[in-house]
């Protein structure tokens, strides 16, 4: 277990289960397994071992590798891009996917189709006119379910994820 906090009577380390501080509650308390002692810990009294942060160079998602000895080829969860991870926080990237948020796609998409029916739905239909209107506000919609994509993109993006491990580790 790469998270620990130190007993606060004992003083002897106590792990966690969870892999990062970020994950621990605001609050919690221990009972430590040595001493019996009951404490109340917060996420700053909690250590973490082998633990490499990092940011996705593909689509910018924050991850964190745990890593506690040797290298570890790592892949991004979002993008399935590849890093190479070793103990000590060094990361070299492998292989960079491309990558479009499924969010953002959907939400142009839609936006697309609603704004050219929009259009379609108009009474006035001279027919090169109405073919550029069709056109004019499914652009407009693309654009306006694109931003939309964007914002949700940005909502709902997870602070942070750990990596999918490939392979055994390597030493
Ligand atoms: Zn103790
Ligand atoms: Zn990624």
């Amino acid at each position: 277990m790469p998270v620990y906090i130190v007993c606060k009577q004992c003083k002897r380390r106590v792990p966690l289960a969870a892999k990062v501080r970020t994950q621990l509650p605001l609050v919690f308390s221990v009972k430590c397994p040595f001493c019996g002692f009951e404490g109340v810990y917060s996420p700053g009294d909690a250590f973490e071992e082998g633990v490499t942060r990092f940011e996705c160079k593909s689509c910018g998602t924050r991850l964190f590798a745990v890593v506690e000895s040797g290298c570890r080829v790592v892949e991004c969860p979002i993008c399935k891009s590849e890093y190479r991870v070793c103990a000590g926080g060094a990361v070299e990237t492998m292989k960079l996917e491309s990558y479009v948020p499924s969010a953002i796609v959907a939400s142009a998409l839609l936006g697309a189709i609603i704004g050219g029916a929009t259009a379609l739905g108009e009474k006035d239909r001279g027919k090169a006119n109405a073919l550029a209107k069709i056109v004019a506000s499914g652009l407009m919609g693309f654009l306006v379910g694109t931003i939309i994509g964007l914002i949700l993109e940005s909502v709902i993006r997870v602070p942070e994820r750990e990596v999918v491990y490939k392979g055994v580790q390597v030493s």
